[in-house]
């Protein structure tokens, strides 16, 4: 058997084949189906069903790509994918990857590459400036960033974390409690069952789809009434269904007097916040412990990288800090350096850090704002001409750039709207369930999308309707 590592000089040839392919691939996926048209198992029936003995040709793969991935694939980078939040990528995140997988950094300690600890840690706090995050978050002091692989691991280690604080003051693990409101992410009901917290209460949400403070307040006195422990909290800026934002202030409030930890949940919507007429989506955060948003959905940088602040490290670093032998050296010890292991479920981590890097250096701030800008404009104009048309109705306030849309004719009207909208592949929308009514959700945020495409769109619910 002879060599059959990838020369350097494959490699590069390779290489700027399979970046024409992206390029070609990015040039025209707005006229592809946005969703994928296969039957369940068609993939799995092109694929030979044992491993290959013999090394391939490379251009077998990449023909296989063409024939057997691409029509597989929910276009997620269409600009006419407007479904669920956009999980959005661009050319600097696209090569930041890249330079990642060659460098193949396994980041897990400082000592095991100094610069992937540094720059995260560096990144992480430019975006709390860019957010105006209160300074507890920003390293320096006894706070910080990380970057975690998504929102619901950042729900997660809050909640361990808070969990063990509270034990730590003394609580059972039985009398611990979790707030969220009916509309938080199913990621907290998950992560409180992971953490194995037993009680979760489900608050009210006021006309608005918000956390309704009042009824938080008699939730918490209940439980302390009957001597059990609130633990956590959870608001949401921006919630899945209907972009509602939780009124952070008085939740802080609550939480401060209960001595209970309070994560806030800014996934999506965070981000707005970059823009200074969006700002008020992250005022309110006097009393949060984390902070998390995803620069994978709206920040053109590819998943994973959902970035997480903690208003003090020391609880996180309690719950998951382990040093077994082989991990030990002089930098951890010398307690000089951050060790991200310690703030996250697993010991390994990529380096997401460089893709956030050269999304920021390759934009700029101003360039971000620009673009941020640009899709809460469309989303305002699109929601203008729902509003001016009697066959729609919004069916929650849009405080940024998703809209939950009905028709007028009611649930099955809206439902079968839907359907055939996306039956046409010239767009992708996804659905919710407000007040117990059907409401199409439009989510505009893809990298790609332009006024053209949400014209597109808007002559579909024209002419469907
Ligand atoms: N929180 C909110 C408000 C979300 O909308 C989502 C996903 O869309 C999540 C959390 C989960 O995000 P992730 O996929 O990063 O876990």
């Amino acid at each position: 058997m002879t060599d059959r590592h990838m020369t350097s000089a494959e490699l590069r040839a390779r290489g700027h084949q399979m970046i024409d392919w992206v390029a070609d691939y990015l040039d025209g996926v707005e006229e592809l189906s946005v969703l994928s048209q296969v039957e369940p198992g068609w993939v799995t029936a092109q694929l030979p069903s044992n491993p290959p003995d013999k090394g391939e040709s490379f251009d077998a793969v990449i023909a296989d790509l063409d024939r057997i991935v691409l029509p597989g694939l929910t276009h997620w980078q269409s600009p006419r994918f407007f479904a669920y939040f956009p999980a959005n990528t661009s050319g600097p995140s696209i090569l930041g990857e890249l330079a990642a997988a060659g460098l193949g950094v396994q980041g897990m300690l400082w000592a095991t590459s100094p610069a992937c600890t540094e720059l995260e840690t560096v990144v992480v706090d430019w975006v709390a400036q860019l957010l105006d995050l209160p300074e507890r978050f920003r390293m320096g002091g006894p706070g910080g960033g990380v970057i975690q692989d998504s929102a619901s691991s950042s729900a997660l280690v809050a909640l361990l974390a808070a969990r063990d604080r509270a034990r730590a003051r003394g609580a059972a693990l039985d009398d611990l409690v979790v707030y969220v409101s009916s509309q938080t992410h199913s990621s907290l009901v998950k992560g409180a069952r992971i953490a194995a917290i037993p009680n979760l209460r489900t608050v009210e949400v006021d006309g608005s789809f918000a956390m309704w403070p009042g009824a938080l307040a008699k939730a918490m006195d209940d439980d302390v009434a009957a001597g059990r422990v609130p633990a956590m909290v959870c608001g949401t800026v921006g919630t899945t269904a209907s972009h509602a934002i939780d009124p952070l202030a008085a939740i802080g409030d609550l939480c401060h007097r209960h001595q209970a930890w309070f994560h806030v949940d800014a996934a999506h919507l965070g981000i707005a916040g970059m823009c200074r007429e969006m700002a008020w989506v992250n005022h309110g955060l006097e009393h949060a412990d984390s902070y998390n948003t995803n620069a994978h959905k709206w920040l053109f940088t590819n998943f994973d990288c959902s970035l997480m602040w903690v208003a003090d490290r020391a609880p996180v670093l309690e719950s998951l800090s382990i040093l077994p032998d082989y991990l030990r050296n002089q930098a951890t010890e010398s307690g000089a350096v951050i060790d991200y292991r310690d703030w996250q479920v697993p010991l390994g981590r990529r380096f997401r850090a460089l893709k956030l890097w050269m999304v920021m250096r390759h934009y700029g701030a101003d360039g971000l704002r620009h673009h941020l800008r640009e899709h809460l404009a469309l989303a305002a104009d699109l929601a203008s001409r729902f509003e001016a048309d009697p066959r729609f109705e919004l069916a929650a306030p849009v405080p940024a750039t998703l809209l939950c849309v009905r028709l007028a004719a009611g649930d099955e009207a809206s439902r079968e709207l839907l359907d055939a909208i996306n039956q046409t592949g010239r767009a992708y929308l996804s659905h919710a369930v407000l007040d117990d009514r059907h409401v199409i959700r439009v989510s505009i945020g893809s990298t790609l999308t332009t006024r053209r495409h949400v014209d597109d769109l808007w002559s579909l619910f024209d002419k469907l309707a």
